[in-house]
């Protein structure tokens, strides 16, 4: 017997969406049949899902929990929120799955940084869960051994910055040299590079020169981390590992028209090169810079223009952008808003919970995408390019039974105080198209009408591997 079938829905199966029952044993899919057929087998609890939108759990393949805000001067910087209570606000709005970090830092092994991390997240997560290995500044060449290790152990993906962001977070840039080396061992472990990428001349440069015009106000950001440092660091990057062969890259918060090109360039001749944009590109312009608490919409690189938005949606649209994460930094509203200039600013913001809903408002409502499209974009894409896929990101028999029901009858208008993450929203005020009325963790219901009933034992580490095929060439 089933445990759970979800049935009268449409659901958005790898072959597109249709009517179907979803038959749920223990913590896995087991069946997938015609609308009525599994219903009428019967279950230990059957789900209504008329009239609502049936999706593999969302995976935000960017966020930072437990994490340091820098501030310049300050010794001790405030951690961000943790990843229980990340999860718990990414279960409401449907996101079952989160990436996170595992910074490598002083003298830890590669593997010790992984293992310090899991320790953290281990029963305290609601959500599963897995990191980025993230490497920093001078890279010894011992690491470069465990790193293929770590790729063989399911650490799949390894995040790398060509830039230290702002003048006081020295120690950040990995120079290329290294990058190189880490790309070539990726390469031939297995493994994919996430890169954040900009143009450390180019932005150190703007930083001396808007200081020197005492132009230091955070709504000049978009001036120092520029469109022009998005090419040329993404191009560097991409000329570098197109010279390796197997080299894969996941360029991290594409902000910019001239990312996208570079990256649909790229495509175009065959390099496996994937996109990643944050929901904030693509809902704000540097010109919110200006209103009252612009900060709140800020994000490192920056905000952009007009035009670049354009690109990022359009390359939303199977184009160079193949995922939405948030860039997850959960912090109250009084530390998001205590830096005002150019080298102080905190990034990132508390959107993990409404991503899918303003997401899926954004493309099938407004814009007018298929539900495979918006899916994949939420979903279904993080999972494959970042080695989960089908356990994760698809409805289909053997996959992980991380089901969501998205109800368009539920639209509402978001709310901080509604939502489970910080005491602001950037996304205060907009309209939803729908809701999540269910969140199933595998095969078990995490959220039902808004009511949590996870437990911080629910979340698993995932380990992943990335199939040959994305490193190949641009498949998703
Ligand atoms: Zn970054
Ligand atoms: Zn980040």
């Amino acid at each position: 017997m089933l445990d759970i079938v979800v049935y009268g829905g449409t659901a958005v199966l790898p072959s597109g969406p249709e009517p179907a029952d979803i038959g749920v044993a223990g913590e896995r899919i087991a069946a997938i049949g015609a609308p009525g057929s599994l219903a009428a087998l019967g279950a230990r609890r059957v789900v209504d899902a008329a009239g609502q939108i049936v999706i593999p759990g969302g995976i935000d393949p960017h966020v930072h929990c437990n994490w340091p805000m820098p501030m310049p001067g300050v010794a001790q910087p405030t951690l961000t929120e943790p990843a229980s209570r990340v999860s718990l606000a990414a279960l409401h709005g449907g996101t079952t799955t989160t990436i996170d970090f595992a910074p490598v830092e002083g003298g830890d092994t590669i593997q010790q940084a992984i293992e310090r991390r899991q320790r953290q997240w281990a029963g305290a997560c609601y959500g599963d869960y897995a990191f980025h290995t993230m490497l920093l500044g001078k890279i010894a060449p011992e690491r470069l051994g465990e790193l293929a290790e770590a790729v063989q152990a399911g650490h799949a993906s390894v995040k790398m910055f060509t830039t230290d962001i702002t003048p006081s977070r020295k120690g950040r840039m990995v120079d290329f040299g290294d990058i190189w080396e880490v790309l070539k061992v990726l390469a031939h472990a297995g493994g994919i590079a996430a890169i954040h990428a900009e143009d450390n001349d180019i932005v150190m440069h703007m930083y001396e020169k808007l200081f020197r015009e005492d132009r230091t106000g955070f709504e000049n950001m978009a001036e120092v981390h520029n469109t022009l440092s998005e090419d040329l660091s993404f191009n560097r990057v991409i000329r570098l590992a197109a010279n390796i062969e197997g080299s894969a890259l996941y360029m991290m918060h594409t902000s910019a028209a001239t990312g996208v090109a570079a990256i649909a360039a790229a495509r175009a001749k065959g390099v496996p090169i994937y996109g990643e944009t944050l929901h904030q590109y693509l809902m704000y312009t540097a010109e919110d810079y200006k209103k009252p608490n612009g900060q709140i919409y800020h994000t490192y690189p920056s905000l952009k223009f007009k035009a670049d938005q354009e690109a990022l949606w359009k390359a939303t649209d199977h184009g160079a952008i193949q995922t939405v994460a948030t860039d997850e930094i959960c912090c109250p509203l009084r530390i998001k808003l205590q830096g005002r200039r150019i080298d102080d600013t905190t990034g990132g913001n508390a959107g993990v919970e409404p991503r899918l809903s303003l997401i899926y408002t954004e493309t099938v409502e407004k814009r007018g995408y298929g539900l495979s499209e918006f899916v994949g974009l939420v979903s279904a894409n993080a999972a494959k390019i970042m080695g989960l896929y089908p356990r994760k990101g698809a409805l289909a028999v053997g996959s992980d039974a991380d089901i969501v029901l998205l109800d368009p009858r539920r639209r509402k208008t978001v709310r901080a105080a509604e939502l489970h993450e910080a005491d602001y929203t950037p996304w205060e005020g907009r309209d939803l198209a729908a809701w999540p009325s269910l969140t199933m963790l595998r095969g078990k219901i995490v959220v039902e009408g808004g009511t949590f009933t996870g437990d911080l034992k629910d979340g698993q580490f995932l380990p992943r591997k990335v199939p040959d095929e994305i490193r190949a060439r641009p498949v998703v």
